[in-house]
């Protein structure tokens, strides 16, 4: 079978907490965040490899794990699968960043023992799903998927992460508060801070970078219903 890939990045530092790793960004995504870095880059570029050649392609000398990122890696199923089997074959901890909408793909990976680490985008409140995302299903369709891959996951000793990025003007503390109260059950939720320069949208190019202390008071609400939140800035990752 053939995995249609945007890109290859032999060696990231923040991709797979306290690892070093190899991330894989699988072509194609259900989305349209308006924040979205990779967007254009992950629409733009599609090359149709198999497994093997895709690992041929990947300079290990330094990576310990592999992530398998997007767009929205679990699009394409069976290449998700492949990719964790050689993965885990050669000996790798195995990561999927993914925005919830396939649990079923988690479930396969999960129940075939694949992967390590899971961490699921939770975009915004789920009632602005549709109109912040433009995406076809509605926000709760998305929630009922998202606390199904926390269930999955903690139930298997999956280590499950979820994750928001915080745009300033557009979201609030209500925000922070229903997700985490939503997702209380996983393993870390971040709050990562949005970086107005790249993003796919061009109206969110003039938003303001929140600030660090704004990001750690969110973080203080976070931490009132899960037991671990961390911030991500341009500085670094501190624990509330
Ligand atoms: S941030 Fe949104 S649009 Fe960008 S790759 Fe992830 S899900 Fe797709």
């Amino acid at each position: 079978m053939k995995v249609i890939v945007s890109g290859i990045v032999d060696l990231s530092t923040i991709d797979y907490p306290k690892k070093c790793s190899a991330v894989i960004f699988l072509h194609g995504c259900n989305m349209r965040c308006p924040y979205c870095h990779n967007l254009n880059h992950i629409l733009g570029h599609k090359k149709e490899m198999t497994v093997e050649e895709l690992f041929n392609n990947i300079d290990f000398f330094f990576a310990d794990a592999i992530v398998i990122s997007g767009g929205e890696p679990t699009l394409q199923k069976d290449a998700v699968i492949e990719i964790a089997k050689y993965a885990k074959e050669k000996g790798f901890p195995v990561k999927i960043d993914t925005n919830g909408t396939r649990p079923e793909v988690i479930e396969e990976l999960v129940k075939n023992n694949l992967i390590d680490y899971v961490a699921i985008d939770v975009k915004c409140k789920f009632d602005k799903y549709k109109e912040f995302v433009k995406c076809k299903e509605d926000g709760e369709e998305i929630k009922k998927k998202i606390l199904k891959i926390i269930d999955l996951c903690k139930k298997n000793n999956v280590f499950v992460e979820c994750r928001t990025t915080f745009v300033p003007m557009v979201m609030d503390k209500e925000d922070i508060e229903e997700i985490a109260k939503t997702v209380k059950d996983c393993d870390l939720y971040a709050i990562q801070q949005f970086e107005p320069k790249d993003a796919y949208d061009e109206e969110f190019k003039k938003l303001p970078m929140p600030k660090e202390d704004e990001l750690k008071e969110l973080g203080k609400i976070a931490k009132k219903y899960v037991d671990r939140v961390v911030i991500r800035t341009i500085n670094g990752v501190f624990e509330i």
